[in-house]
């Protein structure tokens, strides 16, 4: 498997602001997923060297800090590129709401569920819109990077609820980060990711 590199950011860091400052994008971006790309290569590094020297390998610990980096580099990069300067009136249109409504019920009760999952999420985690191969959408919560996963669902959406990615910004007001969040979703982004 070939090295993971760190994506640059597909906008200037106060892009997002005043939703997200360009503090702490830059602090998430530069140092925190920074370190899941890190530590995702490291592990790949000594599953290499064990293969290359047939030694053994504790494969239970090794996989298990595997799926903790590379899901943090995955979700992160769906993270910046889900994201957009602020919008007013900021709602999903075309094939994505229509899915959305099938699924839902309706956009306000979506955003409800949505909302409710990022709150709710215990310590460290995500809340992410999750689509099956028949396009049927599901919300999941994950614990960490990786526990709770779906198998076999795509994100679409992810919205990252550690602290480090609101603290400086919002406190311990997670519920305004969240309900803020709503204005900076790049729906024509999302929507790409149907297909
Ligand atoms: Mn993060």
């Amino acid at each position: 498997m070939n090295k993971i590199s760190l994506p640059p950011l597909p906008y200037a860091a106060e892009a997002l602001a005043p939703v997200m400052s360009a503090e702490v994008l830059t602090l998430h971006h530069d140092k925190h997923h920074q370190a899941y790309v890190d530590g995702a290569n490291k592990i790949l590094d000594k599953l290499a060297e064990a293969r290359t020297a047939n030694t053994a390998i504790d494969m239970k610990a090794a996989l298990k800090e595997l799926s903790f980096h590379l899901g943090g580099h995955e979700l992160h990069s769906i993270f910046w590129q889900i994201m957009r300067a602020p919008q007013t009136d900021n709602a999903p249109d075309g094939k994505i709401s229509e899915l959305i409504n099938q699924s839902f019920g309706s956009w306000q009760r979506f955003q409800e569920e949505f909302s409710l999952a990022a709150n709710s999420v215990e310590g460290s985690g995500w809340a992410v819109l999750f689509a099956n191969p028949a396009g049927e959408l599901l919300i999941g919560q994950l614990e960490k990077h990786n526990l709770n996963l779906y198998p076999g669902y795509r994100p679409l959406l992810a919205l990252d609820v550690w602290e480090h990615a609101y603290y400086l910004d919002y406190k311990n007001n997670r519920a305004e980060f969240v309900k803020n969040f709503w204005q900076i979703i790049n729906w024509p982004e999302v929507a790409k990711r149907l297909v």
